[in-house]
Formats: C-alpha cells, sequence, structure tokens
C-alpha cells in the first residue's frame, strides 16, 4: 500500500510540473492558463514533499516536510480561489490588493510554523500513523488556518456555482469542469476523519485536480470562441435580429436594440417574445432571401433609410428554424449616392453645353457671320475633299461663281446696311435652292460660290441659270423699297487630272465672260466663247471688280428694276 501510495505522489508532482510547465510554454496564454500554471507548480511541490513524507519515517524530516506542506497548500488555495474568480469573470485580474490580502494567511503560518517549537500552537507534536508515516498533531491555531481556507474555497465555489445558472445552457461547460476539480481533493482531504491518522493525501486529490482543469482549459477553447461569438455579435454595426419561425423575436443585437428604440415610438420593454412583424411603424415582410429598403423616421423626425436581408435559419437536417434578419442603416450611404447622383448629373450637363459650345465654334469657324452659308475655308476644304472624291469615282464635279451684278450702286443708293439685307436674302435664296450634298459658300463681298459635286458642268449651267432668272424675278425689300437684283455666274467643271485651282480659276474666267457679255448671265467655262453682244471691249488684263466699265454701262437695272 505505501509503495502504492508513494507511487501515486511521485505520479502526482510529475504530472502536476508538466502540466505546469505546458501551460507555462503552451500556445495560448490567457490569465486562466497563468493561474492554472501556478496550482500546478505548488501541486508538485506538495506532491514531492508528500513523497518525502512517505519515504522517511525520521522526525527532523518529517517535521520541516508536514510544516511546508501545508504552507503550500495555502498558497495552493488562495490560487484556486483567484482561478475560480477568473473563471466566473473572465475580465477579473488578481490586483497587488488581493494578492497582499491572501498572503497573509501564508505569511502567519510560515511565522507560526517557524516559531512552532516554542508556544506550539500550529502543531503539538508527531504522531506515529498509518504505514508508520509521521503525522503531525494539529495544534490550537491549525483549525483557525484550516476553517480560513475553507471559506476561500467555499467562496470560490459560490462563485462559480452562480456564473453557471447565469451562463446559458450550452455554454456551462466551463463551470462544470471547475466544479469537478473540486471533488478530488475534497475526497482526499476527508481521509483527515479517518481513525487513524493517515499523512495528508490532499496532495494525491490536488494533482487530479491539476489534471481536470488542464483539460477544462484547453476544452475551453470552444467556449471561447462562443463568448468571442457574443462578443461579436454586440458589436456588429449592423442591426442583427434572431427570429424563429413564426417571426418571434429569439435575440438581437446591441445595434438593433439601438435602431428600434430610435425608430419605433413606445417600444415594449421586452423585446424577446414579441412577434417582429407586429411591432408597429417597423413593417417587415419575411420572405427568404429578399433585401428590402425601407424608410423610417426616428424619434427626432430625421429619416432613416434602413436595408434589410432575411435569410432562412436551418437545423442540420436542412429544416426551416427561424430567421436571420441583418439590418444596415444606409441613410449616409444613400445621401452620399444621391450627392454623387447630382454632381454626376451636373457634370453630364456642363459636358452637353461644352460640346455644344465647341460645336458652335467650329460651326462658326466655317460660317460666314452675316449670311449664315459656309465661309470661304470652309469652301476650300470641301473642294479639296470633293474633288478627290470626284477623281477617285470618276464622278462629275461643278462649281459656280455667282458676283452681283453692280453691287456698289446698291450700297451707294441703299446704304451699306442696305447691301448686307441684300446679300442676306440672295444667299437664302442660294441656299434653298441646292441639294442636300451641294455646297453653298460666301467666297468673298458679293460673290458666291455653289459646289455641286455628281453634276456636269452642263447640269450646274441650267441650275444657275434657272437660279439666276429667279433671282431677277423675286423682289427684295429694303427699307420698304422692294427691288430686285441680278447677278453674273461662271460655270466649270472638273476636268479629268485637273486640279481645283484650275476649277477656280476656269470658273472665274467664265464670270469674268458673263460680265463682260452684259451681266445678268450665266457663262460655261467649257463652252466656246460665243460672239453675243459685248458691253464693253475684253479687258486685257486687271481686276475686272475694279474695272469702272461695269459701273458705267449695262442695264441700268438698279435704277429701272425697282419693283413697282
Ligand atoms: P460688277 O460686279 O457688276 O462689276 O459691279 P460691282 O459694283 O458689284 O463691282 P465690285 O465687285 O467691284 O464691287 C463690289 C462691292 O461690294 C465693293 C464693296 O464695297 C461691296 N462690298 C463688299 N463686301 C460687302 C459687304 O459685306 N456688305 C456690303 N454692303 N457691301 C460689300
Ligand atoms: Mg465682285
Ligand atoms: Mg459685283
Amino acid at each position: 500500500m505505501l509503495g502504492l501510495l508513494a507511487a501515486g505522489f511521485a505520479t502526482s508532482a510529475a504530472g502536476s510540473a508538466v502540466i505546469a510547465a505546458a501551460h507555462r510554454w503552451g500556445r495560448r496564454r490567457d490569465p486562466l492558463a497563468d493561474a492554472n500554471a501556478f496550482i500546478a507548480a505548488c501541486i508538485a511541490v506538495m506532491a514531492a514533499l508528500g513523497l518525502v513524507n512517505l519515504l522517511t519515517a525520521r522526525p527532523d524530516v518529517a517535521w520541516p516536510v508536514a510544516t511546508a506542506s501545508h504552507l503550500v497548500l495555502g498558497i495552493v488555495v488562495a490560487g484556486v480561489f483567484c482561478l475560480t474568480r477568473i473563471v466566473a469573470d473572465r475580465s477579473w485580474r488578481v490586483s497587488r490588493r488581493v494578492m497582499l490580502l491572501l498572503a497573509v494567511q501564508p505569511a502567519a503560518e510560515l511565522v507560526l510554523a517557524v516559531t512552532n517549537p516554542r508556544h506550539h500552537l500550529l502543531y503539538t507534536g508527531l504522531r506515529p500513523g498509518a504505514w508508520d508515516v509521521l503525522v503531525p498533531a494539529p495544534g490550537p491555531a491549525f483549525p483557525v488556518s484550516a476553517v480560513y481556507l475553507y471559506v476561500l474555497l467555499t467562496a470560490g465555489v459560490v462563485r462559480v456555482v452562480r456564473a453557471r445558472r447565469r451562463a446559458p445552457r450550452g455554454r456551462r461547460e466551463l463551470y462544470d469542469w471547475t466544479l469537478a476539480g473540486f471533488v478530488p481533493p475534497g475526497l482526499a482531504g476527508a481521509s483527515a476523519a479517518l481513525p487513524v491518522p493517515v499523512p495528508d493525501l490532499t496532495a494525491l486529490g490536488l494533482g487530479v485536480t491539476a489534471l481536470i482543469t488542464y483539460r477544462m482549459l484547453v476544452r475551453s477553447l470552444s467556449q471561447h470562441i462562443q463568448v468571442a461569438h457574443g462578443q461579436v455579435f454586440d458589436s456588429m454595426t449592423d442591426a442583427v435580429a434572431v427570429l424563429d419561425r413564426d417571426g418571434r423575436i429569439l435575440d438581437l443585437n446591441a445595434a438593433a436594440r439601438d435602431l428600434l428604440a430610435r425608430t419605433v415610438p413606445g417600444l415594449p420593454e421586452r423585446l424577446e417574445g414579441r412577434v417582429i412583424t407586429e411591432i408597429r411603424g417597423f413593417d417587415l415582410a419575411l420572405t427568404e432571401g429578399t433585401d428590402t429598403e425601407q424608410t423610417l423616421t426616428d424619434t427626432r423626425g430625421r429619416r432613416v433609410d434602413l436595408h434589410v436581408r432575411a435569410s432562412v435559419l436551418r437545423d442540420r437536417r436542412g429544416d426551416a428554424v427561424g430567421w436571420a434578419l441583418v439590418g444596415r442603416d444606409v441613410t449616409e450611404l444613400n445621401r452620399r449616392r444621391r450627392e454623387a447622383e447630382e454632381s454626376a448629373a451636373r457634370l453630364r450637363e456642363q459636358l452637353r453645353v461644352n460640346e455644344a459650345l465647341r460645336t458652335d465654334l467650329a460651326e462658326q469657324a466655317v460660317r460666314d457671320a452675316l449670311t449664315g452659308l459656309h465661309n470661304r475655308r470652309h469652301l476650300v476644304d470641301t473642294l479639296e475633299r470633293e474633288a478627290r472624291r470626284a477623281a477617285g469615282e470618276g464622278a462629275p464635279l461643278s462649281l459656280a461663281i455667282i458676283d452681283v451684278d453692280h453691287f456698289k450702286r446698291i450700297n451707294d443708293t441703299y446704304g451699306h446696311g442696305g447691301g448686307d439685307a441684300v446679300l442676306v436674302r440672295l444667299a437664302g435664296l442660294l441656299a434653298d435652292s441646292v441639294r442636300q450634298g451641294d455646297v453653298v459658300a460666301r467666297y468673298g463681298g458679293e460673290e458666291f460660290v455653289l459646289l455641286l459635286p455628281g453634276v456636269t458642268e452642263e447640269s450646274a449651267w441650267r441650275l444657275v441659270e434657272r437660279l439666276r432668272e429667279r433671282t431677277g424675278r423675286t423682289a427684295i425689300e429694303v427699307d420698304g423699297r422692294a427691288l430686285t437684283v441680278t447677278f453674273s455666274a461662271g460655270v466649270a467643271g472638273l476636268a479629268a487630272g485637273g486640279s481645283t485651282e484650275d476649277l477656280l480659276r476656269a470658273a472665274d474666267a467664265a464670270l469674268y465672260e458673263a460680265k463682260r457679255r452684259g451681266r445678268d448671265r450665266v457663262e460655261r467655262a467649257g463652252s466656246a466663247p460665243s460672239g453675243g453682244p459685248v458691253e464693253t471691249p475684253a479687258v486685257p488684263s486687271g481686276d475686272r471688280r475694279s474695272d469702272p466699265a461695269h459701273l458705267t454701262t449695262g442695264p441700268a437695272h438698279l435704277a429701272t428694276g425697282e419693283a413697282a
């Protein structure tokens, strides 16, 4: 039996030492593990002392061993007290004050133990116990110390029991294991009640406790996670509600409570057990996988946009057991989105205006300000393009230069403004008479150009001729007076291999010919010069436009042409 006991003490000492080390160098360091490491280390010392006590029956050894062992027991109890407090409240830490208070008993006992030979208050002497082991006989101070230790242990047990009662049903394992740890030393301590004095077996029981608490700490990892889940649940900024199948509230996180309190006036005190769809002002449809957005008004009258997602919760068999609602306050998000949309719309409008301005500017650059017709620059560009195309396609291209007859006189008679009005009207007439794809441009002062892609010189001549007749028939009103103007024109077709300069020159020459032949007529570059009536002898050189003969001769249709 003695051998068995010795083996038990040895195992307890070694096992506790290993556990202490495992905690100390284990991966998970936390206050609970630290407390358990401390306790296990003390138990290892106690068990080692117990082993020595068993194996030597000498009084000079039995004395210090028994005294030291009891001292260590006091320290173990203090450690157990701290451990129970941490188990009951994971945020509890050993303060300096608590440490000092807990040190009072071991210190007092140390003093008593050292001075015991003088007063025998702690132990009265040694007596032979079972298996010839020497067991100290307790003195009058011993029960005081024992009662203190039991009070400390009882306080710890009470705390754990209370915490266990508060914990949800599935989260009680930690407390159960902690309470189980009290059983082995309790049973071992009961051996003191045996009629024969036996050596202190507490270290044996505590060895088992060290094992139990170690296992508990390793196992409680999952519990830590559950605790963490709870904390996460409450620290989420999204409102989360867990409902049963009928929409009855089972659990709400802090954000959900806060949201309901903010938006539902006269909210009932207790929300658990209430059907969420029946809470007034919180209108919500429970449909699987739906994302709904609703606008609420909080108690201060401000708008709250809430985005709610409802998901069905299922058990292991896949049966629907309830709902999880996640609500997110998207007021700020919506506001920002609206702002972004508004500024995007403003930007689009700005872009549109800019684009319009740009187009307008580009258009202005190719338009003549007075008549609105295309200007000379545009004509030159288009002429180049059309000439290339005509050459490529082998299609005809014709051009007519139109020059108002005796325009100086109009200016002289009606003023520059009157002349402008005539130019505007004539421009309108020309623009109305051409097809899509033709170009009418103001070429210079009172000169216009018609560019006619796909039209032969012959057809172009006929077209301009018709235009000339129409112009001569059309009365133009200037300053309340109606007048008619005539023009002369030269028409030319693009010759094969000819350049645009050639074309312009040919048309200009034809125009000159028209002027020379008396104005108010259209000449073709391609037609052989006819011997028609000539106003004046041909001008050999110089600008026909500065030729005073044009002004002084020719039909004075201006003077006579004023419509009645
Ligand atoms: P013709 O062509 O029949 O030989 O005689 P014309 O009087 O038309 O002669 P010319 O081509 O030499 O004169 C053109 C005049 O047109 C000269 C100029 O004062 C006038 N003119 C040029 N540009 C404008 C303009 O924008 N507005 C007005 N009102 N007159 C202009
Ligand atoms: Mg002219
Ligand atoms: Mg003229």
